[in-house]
């Protein structure tokens, strides 16, 4: 369509326009079709006074009285699922089907998730009869907290920080990622009508140098949760060090998945395809390194390749599309680089960039796309094994011993999500526990349960989301002594 969008911050329960801004491009056609707006100091200080005021009044509420405004706003973001998910694949080159069982379900799913967990939680209390004393914990919600959340599942990792923070009884100010902003904007338009108190969420749109890195070095935001880059998260680090803020850091990987002999093939074989390309390979889960046992390495590549042939990259609104495009011309010429490095270092590329065609509608000749592909012959120490590439670009080599795969999969910086194919229970139990990572998932991928811990170790952040670890970032915890 033509329509060219203007989006304004959401401060205080009000849309303010911005004197700056930034074009947004849809990723599918290459197009600029919306301004974002740039914010700077003036627009986070306004909205970090606006949340500061709102946080008496909210965090005095009960669980059940912000539980109902959680509910009310899933309840409004779930009847314009189909407007939020069209605006999300548009916003971000997703697939439409994509956007329509996932991004928009679960960003509707988080709140009622938080909404329903804030009711549950409970604090500790010991005696110290010997002493005639009893000890007790309480939470609090900590003040105003600093969101930022990235381009690759744009509502659905925003309202996963959203969500815990309010219901926990934080105010928030929230930065979208400036390339996919859209739908935040949307779900501003349904703030009033869930009961949202003006200044309890507050949307401020922008850049990451300049908007967030603002927000970050806010003295009156003395939480800050992060989803992004391991490069950012160190500047967000080195910036709010000088507070002593709490952080929680969600960042990359580089995840494997280990194959054994004794996999179920069939299913190993589709799984690992959805794992490597899904959201085009653009969730920091994504499996980017594949091992697989010697004995099984041929006849699992040919299947393999097969499959990723079959994975098809097209239009996002074409219901027979697997792959969308990418976030930007220059993700995918990143992307590009790590598959001609590969090349340049002697690797097989068996399917995807360079060798297969993609056949696109004439619209969608100026977008961001690449088909899904499969390296093979690439070195661990090269930089296409080391580094997080988040495209649909995956590496598969074959080893030996499950001392090698456990050695050859911890090998890297990152520690975020494995994938572990066995059949032997006991194989399962011990590779798991040795797998460096912070999600482990054997023969399947990316189920989850949301009251468990997320996040990952390394280089892949610190700190956990999750039901109970959500509440506790979002809370501070006072250790009461009581002499009777
Ligand atoms: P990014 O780090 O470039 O940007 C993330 C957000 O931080 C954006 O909103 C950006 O504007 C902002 N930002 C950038 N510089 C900033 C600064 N100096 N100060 C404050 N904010 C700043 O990441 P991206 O490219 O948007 O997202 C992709 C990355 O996110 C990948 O590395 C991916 O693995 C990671 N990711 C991690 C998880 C997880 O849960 N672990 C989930 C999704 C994505």
């Amino acid at each position: 369509s033509s329509t060219h969008l203007v989006l304004e911050n959401y401060i205080g329960g009000k849309f303010v326009a911005c004197g700056d801004s930034i074009d947004s491009y849809d990723p599918s056609t290459g197009q600029v079709y919306c301004s974002v707006p740039d914010s700077g100091q003036d627009e986070v200080n306004a909205a970090v006074a606006a949340a500061k005021e709102a946080f008496p009044d909210w965090s005095s509420r009960s669980p059940e009285q912000r539980a109902q405004v959680l509910n009310k706003l899933a309840d409004l973001i779930e009847a314009n699922l189909d407007e939020f998910a069209q605006a999300e694949s548009k916003d971000q080159g997703k697939t439409l089907a994509f956007a329509r069982t996932v991004d928009i379900p679960r960003s509707v799913h988080n709140f009622r998730f938080f909404a329903s967990s804030v009711l549950h939680h409970t604090n500790d209390s010991t005696q110290m009869d010997h002493m005639g004393c009893l000890n007790y914990t309480v939470r609090s919600p900590v003040g105003v907290a600093g969101l930022i959340s990235p381009w690759n599942l744009p509502l659905y990792l925003l309202t996963w920080k959203i969500a815990p923070a309010v219901a926990a009884g934080n105010t928030v100010v929230a930065k979208p990622s400036e390339m996919t902003s859209v739908t935040a904007w949307m779900m501003c338009k349904l703030m009033q009508e869930a009961g949202v108190p003006p200044g309890v969420i507050n949307i401020v749109f922008g850049s990451g140098p300049k908007a967030g890195d603002t927000l970050v070095g806010h003295p009156d935001v003395p939480l800050v949760s992060f989803t992004g880059s391991t490069a950012t998260a160190q500047r967000i680090t080195e910036r709010s060090a000088p507070y002593c803020k709490k952080l929680s850091l969600e960042l990359g990987g580089k995840n494997p998945a280990l194959i054994f002999a004794d996999a179920d093939l069939e299913q190993c074989v589709a799984t690992t395809v959805r794992s490597s390309f899904s959201n085009q390979g653009e969730i920091c889960l994504c499996t980017s390194r594949v091992y697989v046992e010697r004995s099984i390495y041929p006849q699992f590549l040919e299947k393999f390749v097969a499959a990723a042939r079959k994975w098809k990259t097209g239009a996002p609104s074409d219901p027979g599309s697997n792959n969308g495009a990418l976030i930007s011309k220059e993700h995918l010429e990143k992307v590009r680089s790590f598959v001609a490095l590969a090349r340049s270092e002697g690797a097989t590329v068996h399917c995807g960039e360079g060798v297969d065609r993609l056949e696109l509608p004439a619209q969608h000749a100026g977008g961001y796309f690449l088909p899904a592909t499969v390296l093979t012959g690439v070195a661990d120490s090269s930089r296409v094994m080391q580094e997080e590439i988040f495209g649909p670009v995956v590496c598969v080599s074959p080893f030996d011993t499950e001392e090698e795969a456990v050695a050859r999969g911890n090998n890297v910086r990152f520690g975020l999500g494995a994938v572990v194919w066995s059949r032997d229970v006991g194989r399962v139990h011990r590779v798991a526990g040795r797998i460096q990572a912070g999600l482990v998932w054997t023969n399947c991928w990316l189920i989850r349960d949301l009251n468990l811990p997320f996040g990952g170790m390394k280089s892949s952040g610190t700190g956990r989301e999750g039901g109970r670890d959500s509440y506790h970032f979002f809370t501070e915890v006072k250790t009461i002594c009581v002499k009777h």
